[in-house]
């Protein structure tokens, strides 16, 4: 156990699995107290609590769709019910959908939307004043590499991407007098499901395009995120960190 995060409270929505459960693991296993919030991956969340346990790190798991406002009030009330305060959120819950824009349907448009962008809103503004009143903290939003550079069959999905980023840099300005940071996480092609099910026939042209040869781990965006987390990162604020091996620089 690293005591970077000794004593903090987190809650990482889309916790249990790929990036999310990878966030969630290093967090605990940084010394944070971790509230792993999951929609329909009951299997993964229980797997993720056992592993965390016996890691010696200490950990929740709690249902919540973070699209819908009571479910998010539930969540933020368990987490003060039980630790009595949150010292970071890390909004990663996310869905992609792959269409092209004539196929959209309204509802497909919402469902991406919703998900994406209202549950980051959502999660956000009822975690602030549990921030607040902790004398300040952490926002760290999960965003992607396409806000950047466009993605093939995803409007929707990458418009959500681009608006997290707008989010972060907006919130980082009305936050900073709380002590409250605001960062964004974009992530190129990292090895979970949302990849593994798209990467037929595309992996090897997806590997020759990426400086570093390979594709991403779960863990390598959760390390970011621990850092952003830290107090190592105590006067970063309103910032993107790229962690794609290279594909988009700068
Ligand atoms: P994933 O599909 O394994 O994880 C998504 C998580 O979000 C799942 O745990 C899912 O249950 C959860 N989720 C979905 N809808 C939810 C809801 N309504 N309420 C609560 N949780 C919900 O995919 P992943 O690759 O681990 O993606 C995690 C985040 O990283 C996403 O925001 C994704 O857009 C982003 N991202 C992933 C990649 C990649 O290459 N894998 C690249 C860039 C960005």
């Amino acid at each position: 156990m690293i005591n970077l995060l000794k004593g903090k409270i987190a809650l990482v929505t889309g916790g249990s699995r790929g990036i999310g459960g990878a966030i969630s693991a290093e967090l605990a296993r940084n010394g944070a107290k971790v509230l792993v919030n999951y929609c329909n991956s009951e299997k993964y969340a229980t797997k993720l609590l056992t592993e965390i346990n016996k890691n010696g790190g200490e950990a929740l798991i709690f249902k919540a769709d973070v699209s819908e406002t009571s479910q998010v009030s539930q969540l933020m009330d368990k987490i003060t019910r039980t630790w009595g305060g949150l010292d970071i959120l890390v909004n990663c819950a996310g869905i992609m959908k792959d269409n092209y824009i004539e196929d959209i349907t309204l509802e497909e448009w919402e469902k991406v939307i919703n998900v994406n962008l209202n549950g980051m809103f959502l999660c956000s503004k009822a975690a602030i004043p549990l921030i607040k009143a902790r004398g300040g903290g952490r926002i760290i939003n999960i965003s992607s590499q396409a806000a950047f550079t466009g993605s093939l069959k995803h409007v929707h999905y990458t418009t959500t991407k681009a608006g997290m980023l707008g989010f972060t840099y907006s919130l980082a300005k009305e936050l900073g007098q709380y002590n409250i940071t605001v960062n964004v996480v974009s992530p190129g092609r990292i090895l979970t499901d949302m990849i593994e099910s798209r990467k037929d026939g595309r992996e090897e042209e997806w590997i020759v395009n990426t400086p570093l040869g390979r594709l991403g781990k779960p863990e390598e965006v959760a390390n970011s995120v621990v850092f952003l987390a830290s107090d190592k990162a105590s006067y970063i604020t309103g910032a993107n960190l790229n962690v794609n091996g290279g594909i988009l620089m700068g």
